[in-house]
């Protein structure tokens, strides 16, 4: 489970961003944030994995407080979560293989483990049979998949998905989701920040809005609302 309590983020040059949420979200859940550009969303989700600290509150996830995590506890906290971003950020001089493997070797997996599970994960996203391609050889839509499969590749209970169909083509989104779907049937919880309008309504999830750094609706079943 996640939860946030009275959480406040002010950056360096003063912007508030987060100010004053409150939320829980249960392990298996899939939720949506959506609100305008600039609400506070990719800001809400950052300190989750801890790229940004809350300037005030508390987040908890799993049992673990980000608040008194040492630097050095915070790629354990990486293994528990996996993330997505709009730009994939895969690393170019990497093929698809070790892209997906190095996410193991750097948590110091036996080699012997790394195999199996890369490909197991390649499997699941379809492209095993490009294991050896290099990101630059790939569609859009492929290299989003391979970021999933780096995503998930450590067994993460949570999956952060920063817009991951912002760069994408509609048909290729619907892959996509269709794929975040299943992870996340598998008990993985999904937080997806996002401004496709058509997802949001057609597959119904849970819907967290957020306006000026607030949560201004939480729905079971929601809607994307008017945002553009
Ligand atoms: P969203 O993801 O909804 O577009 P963000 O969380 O990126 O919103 O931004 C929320 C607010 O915080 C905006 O006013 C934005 O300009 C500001 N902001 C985001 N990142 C930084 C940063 N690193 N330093 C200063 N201000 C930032
Ligand atoms: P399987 O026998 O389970 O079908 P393979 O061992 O044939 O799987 O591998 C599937 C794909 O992954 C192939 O394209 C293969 O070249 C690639 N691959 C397997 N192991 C590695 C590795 N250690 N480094 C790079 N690519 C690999």
């Amino acid at each position: 489970m996640i939860e946030m309590k009275d959480v406040y983020k002010t950056y360096p040059n003063g912007v508030l961003a987060i100010n004053g949420i409150s939320v829980k979200i249960n392990q298996g859940e899939f939720v949506y944030i959506v609100g305008p550009s600039g609400s506070g969303k990719s800001t809400f989700i950052k300190m989750m994995y801890r790229e940004e600290k809350p300037t005030k509150g508390s987040i908890v996830i799993n049992g673990v407080s980000l608040e008194n995590l040492k630097e050095q506890e915070v790629p354990f906290l990486r293994r528990k979560i996996g993330v997505v971003f709009q730009d994939f950020k895969l690393l170019p001089k990497l093929t698809v293989y070790e892209n997906v493997a190095f996410a193991l070797e750097v948590i110091g997996e036996p080699p012997r483990n790394i195999k199996k599970r890369v490909l197991d994960v390649l499997d699941l996203v379809q492209l095993k049979h490009k294991a050896r391609f290099f990101p630059d050889e790939l569609s859009g839509g492929e290299q989003q998949r391979v970021s999933i499969a780096r995503s998930i590749v450590n067994n993460p209970s949570v999956v952060i998905a920063d817009e991951p169909t912002g760069n994408l083509d509609p048909e290729t989104s619907w892959g996509i989701m269709r794929l975040l779907e299943e992870i996340n049937q598998r008990g993985t919880t999904i937080l997806m920040a996002t401004h496709n309008k058509e997802i949001v309504n057609t597959i119904r999830k849970r819907v967290i809005a957020i306006e000026d750094g607030k949560i201004v609706r939480d729905e079971t079943r929601g809607e994307y609302g008017l945002y553009d």
